[in-house]
């Protein structure tokens, strides 16, 4: 029986700054205050996703080196271990691509779900765009959104009311009252 618990996590806006096209290291601003939090998560046996849209790497505005670079200044930034991540999907595609990993399609976390044995009801996907937590409810996850990136819209509030998606300040508010309160 699949019983394993998962969070999938988006970058841009939900880990580090939004940054239009990030491809400069420099430039890579971690959320202050939420690892601990997903420590803590970690610690409760789940494992940890990153799940980011990519799509500079298809409009050849930077390719997969730059993101390597970006991602390897935020493990440096947190002070995570290499191993701090499951599994990171990069999506490369740009927004009229049919097929692939970029969200809203759901082809990572159905992967990652036969791969790892995952219960997709103890799993979510957190974002600050809505297509995050809609990855999440294709896959039969929850989802979740955080308020650290890109402007949530009263449409968006609507979309998250009607399917109860709930909204947070930051990654660390939503592991402290859907994860680390329930355990
Ligand atoms: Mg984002």
């Amino acid at each position: 029986m699949a019983e394993n618990k998962a969070l999938f996590l988006d970058r841009d806006g939900t880990l580090i700054r939004d940054a239009h096209y990030l491809k400069d290291p420099k430039k890579v601003e971690i959320i202050q205050g939420i690892s601990e939090a997903l420590h803590e998560a970690r610690h409760l046996g789940y494992l940890l996703f990153m799940h980011t849209n990519q799509s500079g790497i298809a409009r050849g505005y930077y390719d997969w080196s730059d993101v390597h670079a970006c991602n390897k200044k935020m493990f440096q930034d947190f002070g995570w271990p290499k191993d701090f991540f499951t599994e990171i999907c990069i999506a490369p595609e740009e927004p009229t691509a049919t097929e692939g990993y970029r969200k809203p399609s759901p082809k990572f976390e159905f992967e990652m779900i036969e791969k790892f044995e995952l219960n997709p009801r103890k799993c979510w996907v957190v974002g600050d765009k809505w297509i995050d937590p809609q990855t999440g409810l294709k896959a039969s996850m929850r989802g979740a959104l955080v308020k650290t990136g890109k402007p949530i819209t009263i449409e968006m509030q609507k979309q998250a009311a009607s399917e109860e998606v709930p909204i947070y300040e930051n990654i660390a508010e939503f592991a402290k009252k859907e994860i680390l309160l329930h355990v």
